[in-house]
């Protein structure tokens, strides 16, 4: 029976940390309906040091057979570059950001981190060099010290400070009684969702991943508060090799490069000067953009 314990305690310790993924994955994303399947290969490898670009070879990807969602597209982020998806609803954006975490593995294709697959790569430390400012950010019934320090379970209290206020939450979490132990969420303090985003973010600082990933929140947000965003998000990208899927496009009028998907395709690329003076699908958006009333009434424009 000694003999068992070592095995069984592994077993154990696998299982537990096994399920902390998944629990975590699943409270980040909203996942609890959906079974996620990813595990190691058995020869999984670290993420490879060293500045990467980030690779995706003629992926193709479905939730369900019927439904093709993602029709062989390909792009590459150079390191420290940032590319930016927009498009229509639907058209499959999000969806590039849960294959690019690996919640989902692509149908066809292949995405690398330099040469190397990521299915090849061991999760953890995938995850790890990913840093990931969700549409929704979900916070743990915790602490909001807590919930910034997710980010890097180590991190020292000046860190967690350092981040906050990189985040533009100092101020808040120092105008409440209790400060960094005041209980956020569904059980406690509810946040705006610019102020959500403003913990994810600062979890993302303390992280200080190589690559980031941006869904950007489709609630409205004041403008005030839009701007200050867009501005933390600039500052959070600069140096990092960033996917960034945007709604609004005054957003992502820096980025190096903008991709426009529609049903699952790519139909443009290249920078917003490129772009919004030629016919085509990112012109029609930016003038949708400008002017929401005039283009809602005028479909025949489309
Ligand atoms: P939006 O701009 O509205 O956020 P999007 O371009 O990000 O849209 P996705 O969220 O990637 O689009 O969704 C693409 C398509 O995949 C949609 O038709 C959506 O209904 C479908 N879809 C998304 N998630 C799932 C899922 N878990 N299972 C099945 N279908 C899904």
């Amino acid at each position: 029976l000694i003999g068992l314990y070592g095995p069984l305690n592994y077993i154990g310790t696998i299982y537990r940390a096994l399920i902390q993924s998944f629990v975590d994955t699943e409270s980040m994303f909203d996942l609890l309906n959906k079974k996620v399947v990813i595990v190691d290969s058995i020869d999984a490898v670290e993420v490879p040091s060293g500045p990467l670009p980030l690779n995706v070879n003629n992926v193709s990807f479905h939730y369900s057979e019927d439904q093709p969602i993602l029709k062989n597209i390909s792009f590459t982020v150079p390191p420290g570059k940032t590319i930016a998806i927009v498009g229509p609803s639907g058209g499959g954006k999000s969806t590039i950001i849960r294959l690019l975490f690996r919640l989902y593995d692509v149908t066809d294709g292949s995405i690398c981190l330099g040469d190397t697959d990521i299915r090849h790569m061991k999760l953890k430390s995938l995850r790890g060099s990913i840093g990931i400012v969700p549409q929704d950010t979900v916070l743990f019934n915790d602490t909001i010290g807590y919930n910034i320090r997710y980010g890097r379970p180590g991190a020292t209290d000046e860190e967690v400070e350092a981040a906050a206020e990189a985040a533009q939450i100092l101020d808040l979490i120092k105008s409440m009684p209790e400060g960094y132990d005041t209980i956020v969420g569904e059980r406690g303090l509810k946040l705006s969702g610019g102020e959500k985003q403003r913990v994810a973010i600062a979890r993302t600082i303390l992280k200080n991943p190589d690559f980031l990933l941006l869904d950007e929140a489709t609630s409205a947000l004041d403008s005030i508060t839009e701007s200050q965003i867009q501005m933390n998000l600039k500052e959070l990208a600069r140096g990092r090799t960033c996917v960034v899927v945007a709604h609004r496009l005054s957003t992502i009028k820096s980025a190096d490069t903008i991709l426009v998907l529609r049903n699952g395709n790519i139909v443009q690329s290249g920078t917003h000067e490129e772009l919004v003076n030629i016919p085509g699908e990112y012109h029609k958006l930016w003038k949708l953009q400008r002017n929401p009333r005039k283009n809602s009434c005028d479909q025949n424009d489309q």
